[in-house]
């Protein structure tokens, strides 16, 4: 890694020194860092949305409606489609960001016709997959636990016309077990408190219950910061705007409660097999899913094996059957998210049709992610940072690269660390890391996660691959575990549940269960290809490793603007730093690769005529007028500063300035001239 630290710690005093003068946002280049403020700093209102359209971006203080109304209008103006890609940790501020650029481009459109209607759906999409995919954490109140990717399309007059949505690794085990402080999805707690007692009846739910085993594992059920009551109202109102019908509504709240109930499901152990002892609960969760209770019963606690064309018949243990009763619960609410999602992108507008107009995507996914204990979800979530960061030095070094090609500057390469070769350890299809984990899910018999550490210790241990360690090759670190070099640093992997979490099944007899729901969407949810025995599913990284190929195939093709948000400090607090913390950050954002990829260009390329005119002044032979070619006059007017030749360039039809000091510099002669 390429890193000098005097250069971070300047950088970082230089931000906290901006957040002390409640600037909460920076430039570097055209990125823009975002520090969340922990309060209102009043940056948020549509009179500022109206000052910040139509300017060019350097022309007012560094704001996200700033960057917005740049790739707003290069889009509109110049026919290319763009997208904003906000990156930064749980509790960062990138949902919020996300959803203050919505505002800004929802604002351009007119208030007539079809416009209206798509842009309020897009706007009202938010409240519901928030309640379904968004829950209390440590570092966030209404943490968002899933990435998302959402793209707005626009007519050729800049009206929104239509939009789409993808997520992204929803963490369903949230499901059924929380953290100590944190809560389940918003949902179940709306339910419970949405005070429509009737409903809760008819679900078969204890209303204002909040002790209901699979929402009360972290210990909190009400919290201060958040109104689930009046919440739930807002999510109502949003499946109304959003044509969500109230079959579908009933469908979503019969999923959740069946779930609730299924948490309160108990086994006991009888002879050789697990029996349910609570059947009257049962009764109430097969109601809920609408189906058959003996054949759930049959299901949670037996399991059909096919060996040699033969069916058998395999009793769960009383620990296997919570574990399937557990697997059913998320399976049910994972499929339930995606259709939520998909519905909501069916409300949109009519087909999505690529390439007819413009689009605008909005990237707002997890940042890089290191925990106290690192398993599957994190190797996901950096694998895919990666991934963006490799975008992110591609597209940023080749834009620049070309056009100083083009305009003929001597351009020195800058050095920059190349992830292509941590993406290729992980996701290479024959040899890959993902690879190594589908063989072992995927080879004879029912293998463990100690069979996936050894095949990688033997594909990459012992300094086959430089970026690859694991206890076999140190015996300081972690037994299980091994140590991914990332571009933001080292990460440690538990592998403990790797090999369960990628192959994600549920049993058939479930799926047969569910598939025969009397609920016509909920059994919408289930597939009949799952029972056909010979197809295996793809498996979980093989399907995220597919989701993220094609967003960075959709994202390659488009212009890209960069906000990284930055949190201040952990508990949340306004006006408090903690420069550890922020260090941490600035780090693993890459903030400091990007600050070099900065230094080696050019801050500042401005036309000769545009140059010309506003610095003419500062020089006598191009003052009133210059009679030569304006290229001439540029450079004229540069050397007046007398600076290092390397700061300044002159290229075919504009001149280029290095730092931005040397632009203040002539900024300040024009006042003493
Ligand atoms: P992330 O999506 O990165 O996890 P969020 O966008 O959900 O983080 O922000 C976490 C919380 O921080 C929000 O609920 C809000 O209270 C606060 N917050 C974020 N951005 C701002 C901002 N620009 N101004 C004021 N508060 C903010
Ligand atoms: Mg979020």
């Amino acid at each position: 890694m390429l890193e000098n630290y005097t250069d971070v710690d300047v950088f970082v005093e230089n931000l906290k020194s901006r957040f002390e003068a409640k600037l909460n946002y920076t430039y570097i280049r055209n990125i823009l860092i975002s520090i969340n403020p922990f309060e209102d700093l009043g940056t948020f209102t549509s009179d500022l949305i109206d000052e910040y359209s139509n300017k060019s971006l350097f022309e007012l203080p560094p704001h996200l409606y700033a960057i917005a109304n740049q790739a707003y209008y290069t889009m509109k103006e110049e026919t290319t489609d763009q997208c904003v890609l906000i990156s930064g940790e749980s509790g960062a501020g990138k949902t919020e960001a996300s959803k203050q650029i919505l505002q800004f481009l929802v604002a351009k459109s007119t208030d007539t016709g079809k416009a209206v209607m798509i842009r309020d759906r897009l706007l009202q999409s938010n409240p519901i997959l928030e309640a379904f995919g968004n829950a209390k954490t440590t570092r966030n109140d209404n943490s968002s636990r899933f990435g998302k990717y959402l793209e707005c399309q626009f007519d050729f007059l800049g009206e929104v016309v239509n939009g789409r949505m993808m997520t992204y690794l929803l963490e369903k085990s949230r499901v059924t077990t929380q953290l100590t402080g944190e809560r389940n999805f918003h949902i179940f707690y709306m339910l419970l408190l949405s005070g429509d007692d009737a409903l809760c009846r008819d679900l078969g739910l204890e209303a204002n219950k909040l002790d209901y085993r699979y929402i009360s594992q972290g210990g909190v059920g009400m919290v201060e910061e958040l109104d689930d009551h009046s919440e739930f109202l807002t999510v109502m109102s949003a499946f109304q705007q959003c044509g969500i019908e109230e079959q579908e509504r009933l469908a979503l709240f019969r999923a959740c409660a069946g779930i609730l109930q299924l948490g309160e499901v108990d086994f006991q152990q009888q002879g050789d097999m697990a029996a349910v002892s609570n059947t009257d609960v049962l009764q109430m969760v097969a109601a809920a899913f609408s189906v058959d209770l003996v054949g759930l019963t049959h299901a949670l606690t037996s399991r059909t094996v096919e060996a040699r064309g033969e069916s058998l018949v395999k009793h769960l243990s009383k620990d296997e059957a919570e574990t399937t009763r557990d697997g059913l619960s998320k399976s049910i609410y994972k499929r339930m998210f995606a259709w939520l999602v998909e519905r909501l992108n069916a409300s949109f507008g009519q087909e999505y049709t690529e390439g007819r107009s413009t689009t605008m995507g909005l990237l707002d996914i997890y940042g890089f992610e290191v925990l106290q204990s690192n398993g599957f979800e994190q190797l996901c979530i950096n694998y895919a940072n990666e991934r963006l960061q490799q975008l992110f030095v591609n597209l940023t070094l080749k834009a620049e690269q070309e056009e100083y090609e083009r305009e003929g500057v001597a351009w020195v390469g800058v050095e920059y660390f190349d992830n292509k070769i941590i993406c290729d350890l992980i996701e290479d299809a024959k040899s890959g890391i993902f690879a190594a984990l589908d063989d072992t899910c995927l080879g004879p018999g029912e293998q463990g996660d100690d069979v996936f550490l050894k095949a990688l210790d033997a594909r990459f241990g012992q300094n086959k691959n430089a970026l690859y360690s694991s206890w076999a090759d140190n015996k300081k670190l972690q037994r299980d575990s091994f140590v991914l070099k990332h571009y933001a640093g080292d990460v440690a992997y538990d592998v403990a549940g790797f090999v369960s979490k990628n192959n994600d099944l549920l049993f058939r007899d479930l799926v047969r269960v569910m598939l025969d729901s009397k609920d016509t969407v909920m059994a919408k949810w289930f597939d009949e290809s799952e029972l056909d025995s010979k197809k295996r599913p793809p498996t979980a990284s093989t399907q995220f490793r597919r989701s993220i190929k094609e967003l960075m195939e959709t994202l390659m093709v488009k212009q890209p603007s960069y906000v990284r948000c930055i949190k201040p400090n952990q508990q949340k607090h306004a006006g408090v730093w903690d420069q550890e913390l922020v260090t941490h950050q600035v780090k693993y954002l890459g903030l400091m690769e990007v600050l070099r990829v900065a230094r080696a260009g050019y801050c500042y390329r401005r036309p000769f005529e545009a140059f010309y005119q506003r610095y003419k002044s500062v020089c006598k032979a191009t003052w009133p007028s210059y009679p030569g070619p304006l290229s001439e006059a540029a450079k004229l007017i540069a050397d007046t500063l007398k600076v290092d030749e390397s700061e300044v360039a002159v290229g075919k039809t504009k001149i280029f300035i290095k730092q931005p000091k040397t632009l203040l510099a002539l900024e300040n002669s024009l006042v003493l001239a």
